[in-house]
């Protein structure tokens, strides 16, 4: 090593060991708030300890770090070990010029330098803080980290991922020491460290630890943390019927049934994680259903007191986009999707307060509360309310979104396969069309309304509302129409010469005609909460060039149902106390039809909802987590929201009221 202005360098990877800022700063904002170390230490249970692997001691300032935050935050009577690896280990006297700087650690910097001496091997040393009766072990392993590491014989709570970046530093970010990550892991193992490379994101995931970008410290714009995901690939849950499927399929096949958003996106979130998946579509193209309107407005309902559904439609709001622009520039067409904003009108008082609360709730590069008169220059037609505007929002064609999804090397997309029964097998299911038995290990249903139609979901309560859309011929007046308008229906700008309008809600009908009423329906809509607009095509004279039918697939919490199925007979057996009492502790986990899961119950927001849904499932078979996009827009589930979305909590709550 040598110096310059006192602050050391490494000869050997030519860098500084710490940074020129602030070495204490930088080790507190990467290592110990990433792991979450104060919390951590502090809810310690007397006597415990507590285990720290790093990866290049250097001068020990990390370690100094975690020594001191645990003396301050440990309950009496724990143990701190602190386990690190070091090839090129400095002289205790130039540990001690180089840490020289920081004050604040300087009693435990001669407490560990004192201690300190070189050995070719390994560096023990046992520090007391007799005031308290807490314990510190440092244990520094002389060598280089693909050897040292596996060594180790205990599972480390939090790793300090130091040692120079992979560009100063190739040899040391090697498959070899992610794998050791794992082995040296248990489910509920951190990590943190201060490059945010992709050699490094990649070595992660693929080791099974979840990625999540974090602001850097000083000039750096990134860095990285996270955690093991457990073999789910998800969050540990906080109910144990909610528990995680433990699927393992090393065969990588994925059978998808139903070839319309649910599934297609499904299809896209699996493929581009290294799956082969089929798509069994029973028309003879895919998005022939509840997906197969022409165009569908990205519509954001959100509530103002931040409901689980609200957190959800974000996320898939922000998810979409993403998305969109990913398919955009890889099979450009102007007819998948157009960016030209969404207004939601405030069509009553109630409504009108909620989205005053939604503006100082959100950014506003989500949404933001404009008067009548700012909406109607949006619009390019008068409104006469005023309302929300979602300036990245737009209208998407969902068949086209079908098609960009599904277009990728490892889909591939069987039509005109009408599957009749789903079986187990010792080797996994059997999917029964009308032509042939299929055989997979892994198989999601994503068949709307039809997926209760399988006996294995007929539990699921998942409702069919008819939905009829109405096109009319465009005028040069209401082509001026700039953006969506969406009052108590919607109206999309022109595409072709017509304009899109929607859509009725019927329930309890189950009837695919195009009806005239139903028209006159959505042009009402218009004439009440967008007269100019309804003036612009003509009034009562308007033009209907065509229409379409569909029905959404809804659930009566209107949040969709995504994730593993249960053998509900077994289900309803564990845990049939909780009929007389909702409040007993039940420990054992449910009994899941290994390899299946469901996507639907998506309702009207199936271009919200749908790909974020894709995403989870993804996460949940494969363990691989979505690289985040950052924090607030990352895809990942919090664990309420995944217990929010279970297929399994309509069981669960029928139960607690005694009713199944
Ligand atoms: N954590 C240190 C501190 O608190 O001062 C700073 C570490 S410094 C940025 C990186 C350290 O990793 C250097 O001391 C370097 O010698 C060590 N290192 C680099 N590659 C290594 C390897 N393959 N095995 C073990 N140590 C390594």
């Amino acid at each position: 090593m040598h110096w310059e202005n006192d602050l050391p360098i490494s000869t050997q990877f030519d860098d500084f060991y710490f940074s020129r800022v602030s070495g204490v700063a930088e080790s507190h904002h990467v290592f110990l708030e990433q792991n979450q170390l104060t919390g951590r230490f502090q809810t310690l249970t007397p006597g415990a300890t507590f285990t720290i692997g790093e990866t290049g001691f250097g001068t020990g300032l990390n370690f100094l770090c975690a020594w001191q935050l645990f003396l301050e935050n440990a309950p009496n009577d724990c143990s701190l070990n602190f386990i690190s690896t070091e090839k090129y280990p400095l002289k205790p006297d130039d540990m001690h010029k180089a840490l020289g700087a920081f004050e604040e650690l300087s009693h435990l910097t001669h407490e560990m330098v004192s201690a300190y001496k070189l050995d070719p091997e390994n560096i023990n040393l046992q520090f007391f803080d007799s005031a308290s009766n807490k314990s510190i072990h440092l244990s520094v392993l002389i060598g280089d980290v693909l050897d040292t590491l596996p060594r180790i014989n205990k599972k480390v709570d939090a790793w300090f991922l130091d040692g120079f970046s992979p560009a100063k530093n190739p040899d040391m970010w090697q498959p070899g020491l992610f794998q050791t990550l794992k082995a040296k892991s248990h489910e509920q193992t951190t990590y943190a460290t201060f490059t945010a490379a992709r050699l490094v994101r990649d070595g992660l995931t693929n080791a099974g630890f979840s990625v999540t970008r974090q602001p850097g410290f000083g000039k750096k714009r990134d860095m990285i943390s996270g955690q093991l995901i457990p073999s789910s690939g998800l969050p540990t849950a906080t109910k144990p019927w909610f528990a995680p499927a433990r699927h393992q399929n090393p065969d990588k096949n994925a059978i998808i049934i139903g070839g319309g958003l649910a599934g297609c996106s499904t299809a896209r979130s699996l493929a581009k994680r290294g799956w082969q998946v089929t798509i069994l579509e029973q028309h003879d193209s895919l998005a022939r259903e509840a997906s197969g309107n022409p165009q569908g407005v990205l519509y954001a309902k959100l509530s103002a007191d931040n409901t689980p559904l609200s957190q959800f439609i974000v996320k898939g709001y922000h998810y979409t986009l993403s998305l969109l622009k990913t398919l955009e520039v890889q099979e450009w067409s102007s007819f998948l999707w157009q960016q030209c904003g969404v207004i939601q009108l405030a069509i009553d008082e109630k409504t009108n307060r909620r989205y005053q609360a939604l503006d100082t709730q959100h950014p506003d590069t989500l949404l933001k509360y404009l008067d009548d008169q700012q909406l109607s220059e949006i619009a390019g037609l008068t409104v006469n309310s005023p309302g929300l505007y979602f300036p990245e929002a737009g209208w998407v064609n969902p068949p086209a979104f079908c098609r960009a999804l599904a277009n990728h090397p490892n889909i591939k997309v069987v039509t005109n396969t009408v599957v009749t029964g789903l079986e187990a097998s010792e080797q996994g299911w059997i999917i029964n069309t009308r032509d042939e038995a299929l055989k997979c290990k892994t198989v999601v249903i994503a068949q709307g309304t039809a997926s209760h139609q399988l006996p294995l979901l007929d539990y699921l309560p998942l409702k069919a509302i008819r939905g009829q859309i109405t096109q009319v011929k465009a005028t040069t007046e209401s082509q001026q129409l700039a953006s969506c308008v969406c009052g108590e229906g919607y109206i999309a700008p022109a595409i072709d010469d017509a304009h899109t309008m929607g859509a009725t809600f019927h329930f309890k009908d189950n009837s695919t005609e195009v009806r005239e009423a139903d028209h006159k329906e959505n042009l009402a809509m218009q004439a009440e909460h967008f007269p100019a607009m309804y003036q612009s095509l003509g009034g009562s004279e308007a033009t209907v060039t065509g229409g379409r039918t569909g029905f959404r697939c809804t659930t009566p919490d209107y949040l969709p149902v995504v994730g593993p199925v249960v053998n509900t007979d077994r289900f309803l057996e564990i845990y049939a106390p909780l009929r007389k009492n909702s409040k007993l502790l039940i420990t054992e986990t449910p009994d899941y039809l290994d390899g299946l899961y469901i996507t639907a119950g998506h309702g009207s927001r199936g271009m919200i909802s749908c790909p974020i849904a894709g995403e989870t499932l993804a996460t949940m078979i494969t363990g691989m987590e979505t690289e985040a996009l950052d924090n607030e827009q990352s895809p990942s589930m919090s664990t309420k929201l995944l217990e929010a979305l279970h297929p399994s909590r309509f069981l669960i709550r029928d139960l607690i009221r005694n009713k199944v």
